[in-house]
Order: C-alpha cells, then sequence, then structure tokens
C-alpha cells in the first residue's frame, strides 16, 4: 500500500521522523509531501525543508519526498494514492482530523489512518520548535542533528 503523510514539516521534528519511521515499517511505500501555502510566510523556505527531509528519509528505501500546494486530496489523486497518515497527539489533533478525513473522503474517495504520537515525542510540534528557537534556546532534543544543525546556521548573522 502507498500512503501519503501530507504537512507543513515547518520544521522538521522528532514526532515526525518517529511517524516516518513507524510508517515505512508497516506500509510498501510512503511519500512524505510538504504542504506550500503561498499566503502564508513559512519559517524555514520550501527548498530548506525538502532537504532537511531528504536527508532524514535517506536510509528508508521505501520513502520519498515531495512538494504539492494545494488540496492534499488533489495531489494524492494525481500520483494514484488513496490513503492519507496523519499523526495524533491529542483530543483536538483527533477531532480536527476526524473532521478532515471525513471531507477527504467525501469529496476525493481518500482514505485516513492516524497513528498515536509516541509517548517521547507526543509533546513535540512545529510551533514547539519555532518558540523555542525565538527564546533563544537549544532544540537538539525537539529535532533531529541535521536540523538542529541548520537551524544553529540559521542564526548567526
Ligand atoms: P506540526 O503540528 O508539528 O507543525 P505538521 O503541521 O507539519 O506538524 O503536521 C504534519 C503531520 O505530523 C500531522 O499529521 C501532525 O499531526 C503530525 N505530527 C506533528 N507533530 C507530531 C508528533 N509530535 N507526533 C506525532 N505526529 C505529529
Amino acid at each position: 500500500m502507498i500512503v501519503l503523510y501530507p504537512g507543513s514539516f515547518d520544521p522538521p521534528h522528532l514526532g515526525h521522523l518517529d511517524i516516518i519511521r513507524r510508517a515505512a515499517a508497516m506500509f510498501d511505500r510512503l511519500v512524505v509531501a510538504v504542504a506550500v501555502n503561498p499566503n502564508k510566510p513559512p519559517f524555514l523556505g520550501i527548498d530548506q525543508r525538502l532537504e532537511l527531509l531528504r536527508g532524514l528519509v535517506a536510509g528508508f528505501g521505501n520513502v520519498t519526498v515531495d512538494r504539492y500546494q494545494g488540496a492534499t486530496i488533489v495531489y494524492a489523486e494525481a500520483h494514484g494514492i488513496r490513503v492519507l497518515l496523519r499523526g495524533v497527539r491529542s483530543g483536538q489533533d483527533l477531532e480536527q482530523e476526524r473532521a478532515l478525513a471525513i471531507v477527504n473522503r467525501s469529496l476525493g474517495g481518500v482514505e485516513t489512518l492516524l497513528l498515536p504520537a509516541a509517548a517521547e515525542t507526543v509533546h513535540l510540534s512545529g510551533r514547539l520548535v519555532r518558540e523555542a528557537l525565538a527564546a533563544g534556546l537549544a532544540v537538539d532534543a525537539l529535532v533531529p542533528p541535521a536540523v538542529a544543525a541548520a537551524l544553529a546556521a540559521r542564526r548567526i548573522p
């Protein structure tokens, strides 16, 4: 089964990597798709997010990284993918994902699988990483080493 894991990954963190690792072990193929939102300036540019994610998945033979703009189900259909994967950290995530899943199935015929966050990474979000950086804190415990290095380099004027 081919599964699509969409998100903003801004920046990629250990919670994302945990979902990728578990999904890579479960499915034949996983496509990590970075959503480009032209209306919202990102923290990390799309090219840097793609590069970091490609580095993170390099060790998995069945995971690829791509970008898309617009509706996730349109990308899925164009690539012959019928299943989305989303991570769930909280009841709030679950409610949002449940609503999205219903819409995506009724409008696109695309099913959604939800994977509960691991205990070790359930507290992580892109926003937490961005806020920690803005507060001048080290984020080595929140992101993979390559991402930490890229974020540290970014802070040097
Ligand atoms: P974030 O919320 O960290 O900014 P995204 O918006 O890029 O992440 O979300 C991409 C997908 O990854 C979503 O399905 C989201 O629920 C999932 N995800 C994000 N953080 C975690 C985490 N700590 N554990 C498991 N899944 C997560």
